[in-house]
């Protein structure tokens, strides 16, 4: 008998079907799905293209037929172009920022909301959340699907909701004191700014009633992790979802926190090579491919998420059987080559978070001055470790430089600097600028 942290409580049968039970499903919904797919134009022509329909998937091996959509596709037809359902059934419209300007935008029927919700429950559940909680949810409330789609989860728990909103560390702070939240749903990164401030303000993080947080919407590494757990004395939960697929939701950690595990009766999941577009082998790194199963408003076939994962196929003591997923390793759109090397940025973040005495904030600088790369690390120091004596920034920057190297492979030039210089986002932290583009 396996014992965990918490209770191991399962929201719904569904999530502990047998695989051929939930291969059945999934191939029926595929087919359904198809079916709803032929309302979009891109998608009908699609599908006449290259011969599909509902009656000629005859197995889930037939999914390798369809093409893939990426996120280009969804940029070519906006608004709302990928929509499947007339405009009056929508319930809800969420959006994600791009680099481009201008957001991509994804809508809900009531179905669908009511489906998210309950996807969002099932790993609240799994990670502890019980209804007699209180969970202060510091994501941004608006386009992003972080703060809405984590607010109606955790509504379908019954547990009580402060939804505290994105920003005004300080205030944030009084209200984790004074109402005295169990969970905390946020960034990864805000919740260690959450506990900067505090400590800056005399209030020992730790000290907060916090008991456990859930934490997505940005890739984190097992270091922060821990540096989180620590510093605010809790046990942190990783989730995963983008709003393309349905928002957070797709995957979501159980007591066990060996991965997480993908909802694949309403997803298929696909982990390939994003250069030769082939299934990886089971365990290797790849990109994740999704296919919306249950989705009325806008189902998206192959959609290319661009994370970078591996898959886990074996049983969790758990008992859920969907798939797990690993942390999320890169984007293949984050992805540097440096001087020919793949780096992420989470591999100079795990490199940081080994040495004692700095804080998990930086910059990753690359510029190509001649015809080589050069990368710049921009890192912030704890105040505590702060010094004016030159020998020992010295020593600090130097264990730096080989602890990026050991992870890395390469050589960067490490740039101490002081506490609280570099920028801080309530969001999706920045930590690359790549002056190569501006070229
Ligand atoms: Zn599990």
């Amino acid at each position: 008998m396996t014992t965990f942290a918490f209770e191991n409580r399962i929201w719904e049968q569904d999530e502990t079907l047998s695989r051929e039970q939930l291969s059945k499903l999934q191939l029926e919904r595929l087919k359904q799905t198809l079916e709803q797919v032929a309302n979009v134009p891109f998608y009908k022509k699609v599908l006449a293209e290259n011969k599909l329909s509902p009656d000629s998937i005859k197995s889930l091996d037939d999914l390798r037929r369809i093409p893939f959509t990426n996120k280009e596709d969804l940029r070519q037809h906006y608004p709302l172009g990928f929509m499947a359902v007339p405009r009056e059934q929508i319930s809800r419209i969420h959006g994600s920022s791009g680099t481009t300007g201008k957001p991509t935008f994804v809508a809900y029927t009531v179905g669908d909301r009511e489906r998210w919700a309950n996807l969002c429950a099932r790993f609240l559940v799994a990670g502890g959340l019980r209804s007699n909680h209180l969970v202060h949810i510091a994501f941004g409330f608006g386009l992003f699907t972080g703060g809405f789609g984590l607010h109606f989860g955790v509504e379908k728990v019954g547990a009580g909701i402060l939804p505290a909103a994105a920003g005004n560390t300080p205030r944030q702070i009084m209200l984790l004191q004074d109402l005295a939240a169990e969970v905390l749903i946020c960034t990864p990164s805000y919740s260690l700014q959450i506990a900067e401030v505090a400590r800056a303000q005399g209030i020992d993080p730790a000290q907060l009633p916090l008991k456990f947080g859930h934490f997505g919407g940005e890739p984190w590494t097992e270091d922060m992790r821990l540096e989180i757990e620590r510093e605010l004395g809790i046990m942190a939960f990783n989730n995963y979802g983008l709003s393309e697929v349905i928002g957070p939701g797709v995957s979501g950690e159980c007591v066990a926190r060996c991965g997480m595990h993908i909802q694949e009766d309403h997803f298929i999941v696909e982990c390939i090579n994003p250069d030769t577009l082939e299934p990886v082998q089971q365990g290797e790194q790849g990109e994740l491919v999704f296919t919306s199963l249950t989705k009325e408003a806008m189902p998206v076939l192959r959609y290319r998420t661009r994370d970078i994962a591996t898959l886990d196929y074996s049983p969790c003591p758990c008992g859920r059987t969907g798939v797990r997923m690993s942390r999320v390793v890169g984007r293949t759109d984050d992805m540097l080559i440096i001087r020919g090397v793949n780096v992420f940025p989470s591999q100079v973040e795990e490199a940081l978070l080994r040495v004692e005495g700095t804080a998990p904030h930086y910059l990753i600088e690359v510029d190509r001055p001649g015809t080589l790369d050069e990368v710049k690390v921009h890192v912030e120091i704890r105040p505590q470790d702060f010094s004016d004596k030159m020998s020992q920034m010295q020593a600090l920057r130097d264990r730096i430089d080989r602890e990026i190297h050991s992870v890395t492979g390469i050589r960067m030039k490490v740039e101490l600097v002081e506490p609280q210089s570099l920028e801080r986002s309530f969001g999706k932290a920045q930590r690359v600028i790549d002056h190569r583009n501006d070229k």
